[in-house]
C-alpha cells in the first residue's frame, strides 16, 4: 500500500502516515471484499454470505467516518464554531449506526423468514470460496493492524483491529453455514445469516449509542476523569481540584480543571502551578486533545486568614523587646482589603517617639509581607488611661 490521505490539517497523532495506510489498506480490501461478498450472496443463494457483505460495507462506512474526522472534524475552531468541528463526525456516526441499523434489520428479517418458511436452496461454492478470501484477507490485516496498533500506541488503529476479529467471526460463520446447507442442513445458511445480522446490530448500537453520548456532551469514562483529577491534584501548589469537566469532540478529548491555589501566591507562582497542572494531564491524554485549567485562589477564606494571622503574629513577635505583650491580630475585612488590628501593651516610660516608630516598623514589615493590607496598631499602657492610635 502506497496510499496516503491528503488532509487539510496535519493530523497529530503518534505516527500519521502508517496510521493511516493501515485504515487506507482495510477500506480498500473492505470494498473489494464486500463486493464480492454482496455478488456471491445474491448469485450462489447464500444469506450468510450477503449478510457478510452488509457486514463489511458497515465496515467501509465507519473507517470513512474516521476519515471524515481527518478533514472537516479536524477544521480548527473560528467565530461561527468557537468549538471547533468535531461533533460533525457525531453526527456521521449517528446516521450510519442508523444505517447500519436498518441494514442488519431487514437481514434478520429475510434470515427469519428462510427459516420459518423452510429453506430449499443450497448455496454454491462461489459464496464458499469468497468466505475463505475473506477469513484469509482479514487475518491478515488483523496481524498487521494490531502490531502497528502496539507500535504506535494507538487507540484508534487497535480499535480497527479489533474489528476484524469480528470480522473473522462473521465469515466463519458463513463457512460454517454453507458446509452445513451443503452438507444436508439447508436451514444452517440463514441461521449463520442471523447470527452475522446479530453481530452487524452489535455494532449499529454501539455506533448509534456512543455518538449520542459524544453529542450530548457525555462525561469521560470515569477511570479516565479519575485519573485526570488525580494528576492534578499531585501537582505540587495546587490546594484543591474543585471542577473536572470531561466531554468528547469527535475524536478529541476536552477536557477542563478549575484549581485552587493558596491565597498568597503570586499571580507569577499561580501560573506556574497552572502550567505544570496543565503538562501534568496533557501528558495523560494524545497530542489532539485540549485541556483547560483556570485557577482561583482558594476560596477557603478562614485557613487563609488564619495562616496570614499567624504570619503577623511571628512579624509582631519579631520586636518583641519593645513592648510587653501583644494581642491579635484581629483580621478585619474593609471593602476589598484585609485589616489587622493588633494591640500592644507597651511600657509606661516608653516614649511619644519610641511608640510611633514601633507602630511604623511593624507597619512596614506586615506591608512586606502583604502589601494591600490594612494595618491599626492599638498601643496600651498597665495603668489606667492607655494612649491609643
Ligand atoms: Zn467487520
Amino acid at each position: 500500500m502506497r496510499g496516503e490521505i491528503v488532509l487539510e490539517e496535519p493530523f497529530r497523532w503518534v505516527d500519521l502516515n502508517r496510521g493511516q495506510r493501515i485504515v487506507l489498506a482495510g477500506l480498500i480490501s473492505n470494498v473489494l471484499l464486500a463486493s464480492m461478498q454482496i455478488f456471491a450472496g445474491l448469485w450462489g443463494e447464500s444469506r450468510a454470505v450477503l449478510a457478510d457483505g452488509i457486514h463489511s460495507t458497515s465496515d467501509i462506512l465507519i473507517s470513512l467516518i474516521v476519515i471524515i474526522s481527518l478533514g472537516i472534524a479536524r477544521k480548527p475552531a473560528d467565530d461561527s464554531h468557537p468549538f471547533g468541528y468535531g461533533k460533525i463526525e457525531s453526527i456521521a456516526a449517528f446516521l450510519v449506526g442508523l444505517v447500519i441499523a436498518g441494514a442488519g434489520v431487514t437481514l434478520i428479517y429475510g434470515a427469519a423468514e428462510a427459516i420459518l418458511g423452510g429453506v430449499e436452496t443450497v448455496p454454491g461454492a462461489l459464496p464458499l470460496g469468497v468466505s475463505g478470501v475473506s477469513i484469509a484477507v482479514k487475518g491478515a490485516l488483523y496481524s498487521v493492524t494490531i502490531r502497528t496498533g502496539r507500535e504506535l500506541n494507538s487507540p484508534g488503529v487497535l480499535a480497527a483491529a479489533q474489528e476484524y476479529l469480528s470480522c473473522i467471526a462473521c465469515s466463519s460463520a458463513a463457512v460454517a453455514g454453507i458446509v452445513g446447507a451443503r452438507l444436508g442442513y439447508p436451514v444452517a445458511d440463514p441461521i449463520a445469516g442471523l447470527l452475522v445480522a446479530g453481530i452487524i446490530m452489535r455494532v449499529a448500537g454501539r455506533t448509534v449509542w456512543s455518538s449520542v453520548r459524544d453529542l450530548m456532551d457525555a462525561a469521560l469514562p470515569i477511570q479516565q476523569v479519575r485519573a485526570v483529577r488525580s494528576a492534578a491534584e499531585h501537582v505540587d501548589g495546587v490546594r484543591r481540584v474543585t471542577l473536572v469537566r470531561t466531554r468528547r469532540m469527535g475524536s478529541r478529548r476536552l477536557v477542563e480543571l478549575d484549581i485552587q491555589t493558596d491565597a498568597d501566591l503570586v499571580v507569577e507562582e499561580a501560573d506556574r502551578v497552572s502550567a505544570q497542572v496543565h503538562a501534568r494531564v496533557a501528558g495523560q491524554l494524545d497530542p489532539a486533545d485540549e485541556v483547560r485549567v483556570s485557577v482561583a485562589p482558594s476560596s477557603n477564606e478562614k485557613v487563609q486568614r488564619e495562616k496570614m494571622a499567624a504570619t503577623i503574629r511571628t512579624i509582631v513577635q519579631a520586636h518583641a523587646e519593645r513592648f510587653l505583650s501583644f494581642q491579635g491580630p484581629r483580621m478585619i475585612r474593609l471593602g476589598k482589603d484585609l485589616c489587622a488590628d493588633v494591640t500592644l501593651l507597651i511600657p509606661q516610660q516608653t516614649s511619644m517617639e519610641q511608640a510611633y516608630g514601633l507602630c511604623q516598623d511593624l507597619e512596614r514589615d506586615v506591608k512586606r509581607q502583604y502589601p494591600e493590607m490594612e494595618v491599626i496598631v492599638r498601643l496600651q499602657t498597665p495603668a489606667p488611661g492607655g494612649g491609643e492610635r
